[in-house]
């Protein structure tokens, strides 16, 4: 007997109408990158249900994404191919097509004889660019699915907003109605004949990718190893999420972004557990607020802002001041090669752009202060952003999310920050210096742990 999945319609955005055919239901999924609390491929497994159709899903593998590295893909190529032995378990077709999904994914629908595409919800420019062309491909029904947010991103406002002060009332307004369990996924009622398995080994070597930075042991891909890392943080780490997660020597952080990066956990799963099971008032609070609201803010920054990446994107007082600080003279400057090989004055830096390199993420404080330094030592705020994304992105597993470009945009130029005192080359944006982490944490025990 099957039940009846039913996904909150304000999830829910038809991209693009279309005529309606007896094909299968595809998922195209993107960010969502797994098989359970994926609230995409439940939609999508809702219409083929009730049309009686069958479903399938596919991934579109772009050789070469923004620069990313072996170790991002090799996480990502892992997971997906445990996705593939899941959805086998749900007799659900996964197909990966390699290529420019604008010149894949028209022609394969046209193939399947697709009636229905739905995909996954992403702020991020490219990832709008890919859908808009896809959909000039294609003239069957196109439906995206916000199943990142735990308050859909295009629900809770219409608008960019100002910080987390604005944003917070609103997602705590709705966190009743949203923060939910979820339906388990199930077999669909038709099922596809099935497609081949997904040849991982060729896919792997089509790629035209960075192979110098090497995947990373400190992070195990795929969604049972995240489920791991989130029992671990809950049942370990998480009482002392208030007090000691801000100290880069403790490890009190929960190490679940990678994951949530590339979907292989639902931020709205571990929200939801941590809700239920967490008894430190205080601890659950903190937490819910980084997972939820500052997540969900920098969704919302990316989202209505497509200047996220650039100095273009900042607010006026921001760039007057950083403007008006543009001739100061920096004690220092250094070259992208420089900063990359962790080779500036400063041990503490150094170490912090270590800890990236070598273990694939870098402590939450020490990224707050890693960027403060690129543009007091960087030649412009322009050349800071563009270093510290460029660095970002190429080390972290969980780079290139909009937590990273708002990251660097709070950072560079105090994004959802206030104005504050005066100073040197930052101007009016906050300030961070070695004095200030000396006092608050062991600085020369984190430069002996991030050198080991
Ligand atoms: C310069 C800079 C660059 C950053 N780059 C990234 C990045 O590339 N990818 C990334 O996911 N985060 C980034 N962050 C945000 C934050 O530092 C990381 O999310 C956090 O350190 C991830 O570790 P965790 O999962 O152990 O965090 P936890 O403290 O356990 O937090 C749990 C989750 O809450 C969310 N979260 C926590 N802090 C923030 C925050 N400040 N803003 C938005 N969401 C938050 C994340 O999804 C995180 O995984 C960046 C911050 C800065 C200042």
């Amino acid at each position: 007997m099957h039940r009846q999945i039913v996904v909150d319609p304000r999830r829910v955005r038809l991209l693009q109408e279309g005529s309606n055919r007896n094909g299968v239901v595809v998922y195209w999924m993107s960010r969502d990158q797994r098989t359970e609390d994926n609230w995409a491929l439940l939609h999508a497994l809702q219409i083929a249900n009730k049309r009686q159709l069958p479903l399938m899903v596919v991934f579109t593998l772009v050789p070469d994404f923004l620069e990313a590295t072996e170790r991002q893909y090799a996480f990502m190529l892992k997971g997906l191919h445990e996705v593939e032995q899941k959805l086998r378990a749900y007799m659900i077709p996964f197909a990966v097509l390699p290529g420019d999904p604008a010149a894949t994914l028209p022609r394969f629908l046209k193939d399947v004889k697709a009636s229905v595409l739905v995909s996954d919800f992403d702020p991020l420019k490219v990832k709008r660019i890919w859908k808009r062309d896809v959909a000039k491909g294609i003239n069957i029904p196109f439906y995206e699915v916000d199943a990142h947010n735990v308050v859909p991103a295009l629900y809770v406002t219409n608008k960019e907003e100002f910080g987390a002060y604005t944003i917070r009332p609103k997602i705590h307004k709705l966190l009743p109605e949203f923060l939910t369990d979820f339906p388990s996924l199930e077999e669909p009622v038709v099922k596809e004949h099935y497609a081949e398995r997904v040849d991982w080994e060729a896919l792997n070597s089509s790629l035209k990718i960075n192979h110098d930075v090497k995947e990373v042991a400190t992070f195990k891909p795929g969604s049972a190893a995240a489920e791991r890392v989130m029992q671990n943080f809950l049942m370990k780490k998480i009482d002392h999420y208030n007090d000691l997660r801000n100290d880069p020597t403790e490890e009190y952080q929960s190490d679940l972004s990678p994951y949530l990066h590339f979907g292989q956990i639902s931020p709205q799963r571990v929200a939801h557990e941590a809700f239920l099971r967490v008894k430190n008032v205080e601890a659950k609070d903190a937490f819910l607020e980084e997972l939820i609201v500052r997540r969900e803010l920098a969704d919302n920054f990316c989202y209505f802002n497509t200047k996220y990446d650039s100095f273009d994107g900042l607010k006026d007082w921001a760039k007057l001041t950083l403007n008006q600080h543009r001739d100061d003279r920096r004690e220092y400057i250094y070259s992208l090669e420089q900063f990359e090989t962790s080779a500036t004055h400063e041990d503490l830096w150094n170490a912090a752009q270590l800890e990236m390199v070598k273990k694939g993420k870098m402590h939450g404080y020490m990224r707050m202060y890693w960027a403060k330094k690129i543009l007091e030592w960087s030649e412009s705020p322009e050349e800071a952003m563009r270093i510290a994304i460029y660095l970002n992105d190429k080390y972290s597993l969980d780079g290139r999310d909009p937590n990273g470009y708002t990251g660097v945009a709070w950072s560079v130029g105090g994004i959802h920050d206030r104005a504050w005192t005066e100073r040197p080359v930052f101007g009016k944006i906050r300030y961070m210096n070695y004095n200030g982490c000396k006092r608050k944490f062991d600085t020369a025990l984190y430069i002996k742990k991030c050198r080991v």
